[in-house]
């Protein structure tokens, strides 16, 4: 078994070498791609400067700091808690336990939202449910600078994050985070909301001690777990609640668990009239988005 050590004199580039290799024995997946976060994040370099200074000698001062790290990720800590950070939709978020790491998929419900919407035309009230890092929101308002953005979540720390996250981005006096469950902040501030969009926790309880480790250990379960039955509980009382909203949004976008979206479909059709509901398929295939459309106002 290989062992972290020895990076006296050693350049950068074999330090990158040494911990890619470690991690890829241990099972990491993407171990190079971590690699390089980890070595960006230990220097507080970018990429490119990074891969300019590949000969530079590696501070040998820091070998514990670095061995340190190196061995976070390789006991199953998600890459994006270790470096604090991650990309979503062209903006760099602060992640830490407290908040769900934003996933690729979650790009793709941004983008088609921002696409339906742009049919409307006219400057948009927009509202995410159950905001986490604030990935949503404030991807929104870095995208449509004429948009009133909101978001709401449950949880004052996931709120705490987001806002920070706002500011990080520039957008806080364009996006309100309000503190709530579901739309009840909506509903009691009589906020009429245009577009309504949520990636709301989904999967059934008794699925958690099947998910991969990385996620199980160390991603929020609050953010996690949907209920005790089939995990579409907040969908439930999401769609339940549209009702007493002070005006019914033209779009309502959510992103679902695999086998979940056709279920969801249908509690849309079922809780209001709407011109269309389509399921939106993600990179892999999957049924990953439900989006309903009212045309006619
Ligand atoms: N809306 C956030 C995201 O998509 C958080 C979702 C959640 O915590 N379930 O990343």
């Amino acid at each position: 078994m290989m062992t972290l050590n020895g990076l006296q004199g050693r350049s950068i580039r074999e330090a990158y070498v040494q911990a890619s290799s470690f991690l890829k024995e241990q099972e990491v997946q993407d171990a190079a791609v971590c690699a390089e976060l980890l070595l960006q994040h230990f220097l507080g370099w970018t990429r490119s400067m990074l891969l300019l200074s590949w000969q530079d000698s590696f501070p040998a001062e820091r070998e514990e700091e670095w061995y340190a790290l190196v061995k976070r990720k390789a006991n199953g800590e998600p890459v994006q808690y270790i470096i604090g950070e991650t990309d979503f939709y062209g903006i760099t978020l602060h992640v830490e336990p407290g908040v769900l790491i934003p996933r690729p998929e979650t790009e793709l419900l941004v983008e088609s939202v921002l696409e339906e919407a742009d049919k409307i035309g006219t400057p948009l009230t927009f509202a995410d449910i159950g905001t986490g890092s604030g990935a949503i929101p404030i991807a929104m308002a870095c995208n449509r600078s004429d948009w009133r953005v909101y978001a709401s979540d449950i949880s004052p720390a996931a709120l705490a994050i987001a806002r920070s996250n706002a500011v990080r981005c520039g957008v806080q006096n364009r996006v309100t985070f309000l503190e709530g469950d579901l739309l009840r902040p909506f509903i009691e501030g009589r906020i009429a909301v245009d577009v309504l969009v949520s990636n709301p926790p989904y999967i059934p309880a008794r699925d958690i001690p099947s998910l991969q480790p990385e996620v199980r250990l160390y991603e929020p379960h609050l953010a996690l777990i949907g209920d005790e039955a089939d995990g579409l509980g907040l969908y439930r009382r999401i769609t339940a609640q549209l009702a007493e909203l002070p005006k019914q949004p033209t779009i309502v976008g959510f992103e679902v668990g695999m086998g979940q979206a056709e279920a969801v479909a249908a509690m849309l059709r079922s809780c209001a009239e709407w011109d269309e509901v389509r399921l939106i398929r993600d990179l892999a295939g999957i049924d990953r988005h439900v989006m309903a459309v009212r045309k006619s106002k």
